[in-house]
């Protein structure tokens, strides 16, 4: 990273992260840095080699990007991956040994699921998924040795918090390396290596593009040796992310505080329209008191709550249905923390590979759906939201 370090008088991490790279281009002063798409680069003679060579072991384009995010995460430096899961392969590549024992969220993200689990069926590592919410469960698990810990939180889709500083510090005791998966929070809201986190793995595909039109990924590393480990595992696997998914990624990042802003707002106003129309029975989020994560969520998301919220309808899958074709504004779709208010059902979309009893187990019933808020008109929302829960309560 180039960047100087913050002084009392510089400006704040937040500002430098969101301007990284900005009038930095000696050759056109150009104010937004240029896209290089270049697979290679020259060599001035034998010994002239430059700082780049090859695009997948490092692009300019790719390194601006992880620098942003190193920045806001508050890394030593990050490692842009081309999803989601490949930084998930990329932590579990890196940090277990053939054999090695992972502790990951029952409740984790359903691709991260499955990654282990396969893995473990051949072989390659034992898995153990724990319900991390739960303090005594966690201390338990972490009484044998790991290599690896993965955390999420907030979880998926009922909102449950697990409280990152503890499990951190009962993981580290086991020996692990600890990973939160901050996919849901971005670092706007939440910087798990501030609460004593090894690493931070990102789907950039979510929150920090923010538009669903770039499926990529990026682990950032709070100290310079698990970076550097990092990024050599990331090239000899070709994990890494192209220069024209970094250059939109890092056009999204720069949004990242206004975007969140927005979302809140029209959090606020979905969470009072569901609370009191007769057709929700429960609102799982974690701004609201009754939450059973909401002092936890308080301490641990400086930020703020967040925008994806669920809630259950009276009706079962028959409200479901009703509800899901009286919106005419938000999107029956998968994904999350784009612009566009999206609804999704997770007993039949994302959750849907998870056997029923499995379902059961986690909270996930048949008239439960999860919402990612958007940031379009909030007035606009809460009629087409209301509308909707009215035709689910006929
Ligand atoms: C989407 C998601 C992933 C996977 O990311 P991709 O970019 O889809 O590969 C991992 N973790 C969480 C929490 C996610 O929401």
């Amino acid at each position: 990273m180039t960047e100087p370090e913050a002084t009392s008088t510089s400006p704040s991490q937040q500002t430098r992260g969101l301007r990284t790279g900005l009038d930095r281009d000696p050759a056109k002063q150009s104010v937004v840095p240029p896209i290089h798409m270049s697979t290679n680069y020259t060599f001035r003679g034998l010994d002239g080699r430059g700082e780049f060579d090859y695009s997948r072991s490092g692009n300019p384009t790719r390194a601006l990007l992880a620098e942003a995010l190193a920045t806001l995460e508050g890394g030593a430096d990050a490692v842009v991956t081309a999803s989601g899961m490949a930084a998930v392969t990329l932590v579990v590549n890196t940090f277990v040994p053939a054999g090695g024992r992972v502790v990951a969220p029952h409740d984790c993200y359903g691709g991260s699921w499955r990654q282990l689990q396969w893995l473990a069926d051949k072989g390659a590592l034992s898995v153990d998924f724990v319900d991390l919410t739960d303090p005594e469960q966690a201390r338990r698990a972490l009484q044998s040795p790991a290599s690896l810990v993965l955390l999420e939180s907030p979880s998926n889709p009922l909102l449950r918090l697990t409280d990152i500083a503890s499990v951190s510090a009962w993981a580290h005791e086991a020996g692990a390396v600890v990973a939160v998966d901050n996919t849901f929070c971005s670092p706007a809201l939440q910087r798990p290596l501030e609460l004593g986190a090894d690493v931070v793995l990102h789907s950039t595909t979510k929150f920090i593009n923010g538009h669903s039109d770039v499926v990529g990924g990026a682990v950032i590393a709070a100290s310079a040796a698990h970076a550097e480990e990092l990024a050599g595992w990331a090239n000899c696997l070709g994990l890494t992310g192209g220069a024209l998914d970094s250059y939109l990624t890092l056009r999204g990042l720069r949004t990242l505080d206004a975007r969140v802003r927005v979302h809140w707002e029209n959090t606020q106003q979905i969470l009072d329209l569901l609370r009191e129309h007769p057709a929700v029975t429960a609102v799982h989020h974690p701004s609201l008191p009754t939450h059973p994560g909401h002092a936890l969520a308080r301490r641990q998301q400086p930020g703020g709550f967040g925008s994806l919220l669920s809630f259950e309808l009276a009706g079962g899958i028959d409200a479901v249905r009703r509800f899901c074709d009286g919106l005419q504004l938000l999107l029956l779709a998968e994904s999350l923390g784009g612009i566009e208010s999206l609804v999704c059902h997770p007993a039949s979309m994302t959750h849907a590979s998870m056997p029923p009893h499995v379902q059961q187990a986690a909270g996930i019933t048949q008239g439960l759906l999860r919402m990612s808020v958007g940031i379009e008109g909030g007035d606009d929302l809460v009629a087409d939201v209301r509308a909707a829960l009215d035709r689910a309560a006929q």
